[in-house]
């Protein structure tokens, strides 16, 4: 039984092995076929934006429509402004083109109809690589690296010092976690090593982006429902990374986005309402109806 048993851990391990690097090969098609999706003009400069506080990375969408494919509009003439500093969240139903939005400000896809600006530059205007690096992004799901924590952290900003790394997972509130593994920052994660719960997870990407430190941040909550102990945990984290930055919110739970200087809800990749929390709940639209329906019921609900 131990002889059988032996070659067939073996081959466990080897199945893994393979079933990771496939895993890490299909992540990077995956990067490379969005790469291709855009390209620089030949005449394309870098995003400039003056160095002040908070930076000068007012985010505007322009009478943005956009398809994947010719014959589906996911957007439609929306318009929005997210001023230097400030937060605007997107609600709505699942596939009505939240996500859609952050793929655009982040350029993974170009505009077919209006434009983006940040700063007052169009996006297509300017290098790709640029844009990329003034934004942050929290995913919902963040990958993790068959490496160390200390990797993973620093990975925001390659060449980082330990300390620096420290000092953004202690930001994170993730540090003390790490701190109590035997290996501390020196842990693997990921596959073979520690497993990180859906919140730890997102505190990593938290201390990646707080380690960037870029003047835009797109958070796109996870869907998942979190206990709501690590719901509020994350939601005060994600506050203290979002300050003077031109943040948006991709939101699923409704207390998220209380505090958003606009909350946009996106029906059909149209916006059908728009207001802070306050005056979408004296509408008593759309927004009101989901407000209290998460109200009801005792759990988060998933847009
Ligand atoms: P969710 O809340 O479920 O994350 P969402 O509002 O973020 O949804 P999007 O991910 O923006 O929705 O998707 C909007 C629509 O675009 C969906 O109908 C989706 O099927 C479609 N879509 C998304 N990505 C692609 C793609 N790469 N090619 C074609 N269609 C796509």
């Amino acid at each position: 039984m131990i002889q059988l048993y032996i070659p067939l851990n073996f081959l466990g391990v080897i199945y893994r092995e393979i079933k990771q690097s496939l895993t890490d090969l299909d992540k990077m098609f995956v990067l490379m076929e969005k790469e291709r999706e855009v390209r620089d003009a030949p005449d394309a400069r870098p995003l400039h934006l003056r160095p002040v506080q908070p930076a000068d990375a007012t985010v505007r969408f322009e009478d943005v429509s956009f398809a994947y494919e010719p014959s589906r509009p996911i957007l439609r003439h929306v318009s929005f402004e997210i001023p230097a500093g400030k937060t605007v969240a997107v609600v709505g139903p699942s596939g009505s083109g939240k996500s859609t939005l952050a793929r655009l400000m982040y350029r993974f896809y170009d505009v077919q109809q209006g434009r983006i600006t940040i700063g007052g530059q169009d996006i297509r205007k300017v290098t790709q690589a640029s844009v990329r690096q003034a934004i942050g992004i929290v995913p919902q799901d963040t990958v993790l690296f068959n490496d160390t924590v200390e990797y993973n952290i620093a990975y925001g900003q390659p060449g980082s010092t330990h300390e620096e790394v420290e000092a953004a997972a202690k930001a994170a509130r993730i540090h003390d976690f790490i701190a109590a593994t035997p290996r501390g920052y020196a842990t693997p994660v990921g596959e073979r090593g520690l497993k990180l719960s859906g919140g730890e997870k997102q505190r990593v990407a938290i201390a990646r982006t707080l380690l960037k430190n870029p003047p835009i941040l797109i958070f796109d909550e996870a869907t998942s429902a979190l206990d709501s102990a690590n719901e509020r945990a994350i939601q005060s984290e994600l506050q203290s990374a979002a300050q003077n930055k031109t943040t948006l919110v991709i939101a699923h739970r409704l207390s998220t986005v209380v505090d958003a200087h606009e909350i946009l809800v996106l029906e059909g990749g149209v916006i059908v309402e728009r207001g802070t929390h306050g005056g979408l709940l004296a509408q008593d639209g759309r927004y009101a109806q989901m407000w209290a329906m998460q109200q009801v019921e005792a759990a988060p609900v998933v847009l």
